[in-house]
């Protein structure tokens, strides 16, 4: 099994970890072995696009059994993750900022939210479901004493762009950003924006074409 070293299109990262989370649902099942047609339709896609994703990251399943549910997780597991796991800090613990970091500590071994920030000396020192809560003056001490290299943003839009540049001259390396602000960055960080605004918008234009209204 050769890992590529290439890297992967967008678009098929986020496949992979979709995969992934089926492939658990499967094995934790008992199922070994699925067929690219079973995965393709768990995720609503076509079987030539799972085959075309999974080649991308050079495995091949059997014609009789098509692919080892368990080899495939943890071939996806080494595309996706680090040996040691990435650390992750959430600026702006807030309404959204809390429920990102009570969702989702635990439920990714190589993912951990491990710090907090906040502007609000009320929230400073507080710690939100077994998190701890720093003032963002101590964003560049804390990024370097926790080797943390991925930052959420959760902060009122307008402190977005602020908070971005902050976080890049600490040195962090991706940014997941929840706000509606598009944010720009040094091309050496990877940008996502999350816009559950415009995931809501596109669900009611379909319900709309659907319904004719
Ligand atoms: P919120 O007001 O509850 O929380 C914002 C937090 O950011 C507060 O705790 C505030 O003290 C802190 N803050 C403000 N300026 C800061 C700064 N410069 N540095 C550090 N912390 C700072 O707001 P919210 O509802 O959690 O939303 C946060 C952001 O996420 C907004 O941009 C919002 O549009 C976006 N968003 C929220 C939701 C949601 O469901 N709440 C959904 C999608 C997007």
């Amino acid at each position: 099994m050769v890992i590529s070293s290439k890297t992967l299109p967008d678009k098929t990262v986020e496949r992979l970890s979709q995969y992934r989370r089926n492939l658990l649902i499967c094995l934790a099942k008992g199922k070994q072995h699925i067929f690219s047609h079973e995965i393709a339709q768990l995720h609503h896609i076509t079987p030539v696009q799972v085959r075309r994703d999974i080649m991308l990251i050079g495995y091949s399943g059997t014609l009789r059994k098509g692919y080892d549910v368990k080899e495939l997780i943890d071939l996806i597991g080494k595309i996706l993750d680090t040996d040691e796991g990435l650390r992750v800090g959430v600026i702006g613990v807030g309404n959204l900022g809390r429920s990102l970091i009570g969702y989702f500590n635990g439920k990714r071994s190589k993912l951990s939210i491990v710090a907090g920030f906040d502007a609000n000396p009320d929230k400073v020192d507080k710690v939100y479901a077994g998190v701890h809560c720093y003032h963002f003056d101590k964003l560049s001490e804390i990024i370097a004493r926790e080797n943390i290299s991925i930052g959420i943003i959760t902060v009122p839009a307008e402190q977005a762009a602020d908070v971005a540049e902050k976080l890049v001259i600490a040195g962090i390396k991706g940014i997941l950003n929840f706000t509606p602000k598009p944010l720009n960055v040094s091309p050496h960080v990877y940008l996502q924006e999350y816009d559950m605004v415009t995931s809501l918008e596109k669900v009611a234009y379909f319900v709309k074409k659907q319904a004719g209204i």
